[in-house]
């Protein structure tokens, strides 16, 4: 049990899966702090989400400003960022970038899908079986198993696109394309075709008005109506980008103090309760056209003043679109802003106004099948060239289920987690000593600025495994009633952030088929967040356990 290898030396310290922005940060903190690292990525090159999410129209919706790294002053410096909202070519040409002045490229083995990680209670280290692609492998024989001690899977919340739940996906004679895992190796041409779009979150959302640019017609499948709000994009503020490169290391440490890990470009002055109908009105119209309506108010999170940004932005769509019928499909009246992932663009309700683009509302007529020609639904059948399918993720636990895991006492994470993930401040989980999961389950994940929270986490990993190395190797997981402690102040967070628990959301695992229903994102907030890490290494980690180091180590 828990024999991983007979092999009782490791290959290496640290071993980082993932190279998006936890994955490249997680290599250079673990070369610059003296460890022998290596990485393993299964794309040909580093960027993780922004490597796979290559649709039409794919961009990110938290400023550029500070959607980056501020851990070394000349990637701050040097980079710069073309638009408020930079596109997702753009963004992986930046990790690439901050790769490349890292010096950490020539660490990965890239092509290379990490299958297996299991942990040796014998020896303390952590086997990981890696599979080559097929081409690589055999060039080079490349299918490994690399023995180490830390075991980084920076493999993000959002990397396992989740199977379309829906009958005769595979019949399709057309062509077939994922958002999650858009083509390389060829420009998708939708000229002069009939394109059906099935999902209408954040990527359907951006693709659905470039496909409706050049396709013949475009049919988009809806099953929710979601909230839609105009983007940040537009020029950078060179004022703005100075500030931020006069001292990065000052910027990292405010943006940890914040709620979101980001600093929002602006925000109602008012409280919601200072406000007459007048008023709210008023400052509702000027945040929907200062392009920050989610936070019109200086208390939006308050329920009433939830529901007032929702009702107004309902009014809005009803204002965009010009056919009411369609207008009414479009409303999100299910959920309250917030509910789900807010999807931004400027361009998104107006795409309805035109010609070749027409409104599917699934509630009303469900998808029955998916046909050799086409898309069935209980009305018609659509007969279409080209499907793409916009419809999410296994989201945060589903990356790290799809690798097989085995902790102490050869106990799987899928035992572990049968009930849904558990883990600590959202790195690791008891059971599984040594094993940190940057970006997963309970952290503020997306409820925060993702880039912000990569370089916290990967903070707080190195500050633990530098403590460990102080004690002498000594390996650490968190104690189990910890980790329900976490699990219940999660849940409790969510219970103030309206909609957290009524919405049906990949938040709650509520979009896969048979997932169970936890509440996935810590809502307390960056800095309270933050300060849990700071508290547990400055107090010699109270709530984990310590084991002594394994003999051979
Ligand atoms: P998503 O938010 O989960 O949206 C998936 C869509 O597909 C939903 O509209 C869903 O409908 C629909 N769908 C799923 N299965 C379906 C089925 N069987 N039949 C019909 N419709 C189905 O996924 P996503 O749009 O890829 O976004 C995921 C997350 O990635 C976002 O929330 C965001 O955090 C991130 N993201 C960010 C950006 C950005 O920064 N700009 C861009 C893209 C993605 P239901 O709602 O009814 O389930």
């Amino acid at each position: 049990m828990g024999k991983a290898s007979d092999k009782m030396i490791p290959d290496c310290d640290v071993i980082v899966v993932g190279s998006g922005f936890a994955g490249i940060y997680a290599l250079r903190e673990a070369r610059r702090r003296g460890f022998h690292v290596r990485g393993f990525e299964k794309a040909p090159d580093v960027g993780g989400t922004w490597y796979w999410n290559s649709y039409p129209g794919a961009r990110c919706d938290v400023a550029s400003y500070y959607y980056a790294y501020f851990f070394d002053r000349e990637v701050v410096r040097q980079w710069n960022w073309s638009n408020v909202c930079a596109g997702q070519e753009e963004i992986q040409r930046y990790l690439r970038f901050a790769a490349e002045h890292c010096g950490i490229v020539d660490l990965i083995s890239f092509n290379t899908t990490v299958r297996s990680a299991t942990y040796s209670d014998d020896t303390g280290l952590w086997a990981v079986e890696t599979l080559a692609k097929e081409t690589l492998a055999k060039e080079t024989g490349a299918n490994e198993t690399v023995l180490c001690r830390y075991l980084i899977l920076a493999i993000g919340a959002l990397s396992e696109p989740k199977t379309p739940d829906i009958e005769g996906v595979q019949n399709f004679a057309g062509e077939m394309y994922f958002t999650s895992y858009w083509p390389k190796d060829k420009v998708v041409d939708f000229r002069g075709k009939r394109v059906g779009v099935i999902g209408t979150g954040s990527s359907g959302v951006q693709v659905i008005p470039e496909v409706a640019k050049v396709a013949r017609d475009v049919h988009v499948f809806q099953r929710t109506a979601n909230y839609v709000v105009p983007t940040l994009a537009g020029p950078m503020n060179p004022a703005i980008v100075s500030s931020l490169r006069e001292n990065p290391d000052a910027v990292r440490g405010k943006l940890r103090q914040t709620y979101g890990g980001n600093q929002p470009l602006n925000i109602g002055k008012h409280r919601f309760h200072e406000l007459d109908e007048a008023g709210r009105l008023a400052a509702l119209e000027r945040a929907w056209e200062g392009h920050y309506v989610a936070l019109a108010f200086w208390d939006a999170h308050l329920p009433e003043a939830n529901a007032a940004i929702s009702d107004f932005v309902r009014g809005k769509i009803r204002e965009l679109v010009r056919d009411p019928r369609t207008a009414h499909r479009l409303v999100p009246w299910d959920h309250p802003l917030g509910g789900k992932r807010v999807c931004q663009s400027d361009i998104y309700f107006q795409t309805f106004n035109e010609p070749n683009v027409k409104l599917v509302c699934l509630r009303e007529t469900p998808i029955e099948s998916v046909t050799r020609d086409g898309i069935t639904t209980s009305a018609e059948t659509i007969p279409l060239d080209v499907i793409i399918y916009a419809t999410g993720f296994d989201a945060m636990s589903g990356p790290v289920l799809a690798i097989d895991i085995t902790g102490m006492n050869g106990l799987s994470m899928k035992q572990a987690w049968a009930d849904g993930p558990m883990n600590y401040l959202g790195t690791m989980v008891n059971g599984f000593p040594n094993l940190f999961l940057p970006s997963s389950a309970m952290s503020p994940s997306v409820f925060s600025n993702m880039a912000t929270l990569a370089e916290q986490q990967i903070d707080f990993i190195f500050d633990t495994v530098s403590w460990l190395e102080e004690r002498g190797s000594a390996r650490i997981h968190p104690r189990a009633d910890s980790q329900k402690r976490w699990r219940e102040e999660t849940l409790q967070s969510a219970k103030r952030r309206p909609g957290a628990l009524t919405t049906k959301s990949w938040y709650s695992g509520a979009n896969v088929p048979g997932k169970p229903r936890v509440f996935m994102v810590y809502c307390g907030g960056f800095k309270r967040y933050h300060d849990a890490c700071s508290a547990e290494v400055e107090g010699g980690f109270p709530s984990y356990e310590l084991l002594p180091p394994a003999v051979s180590t």
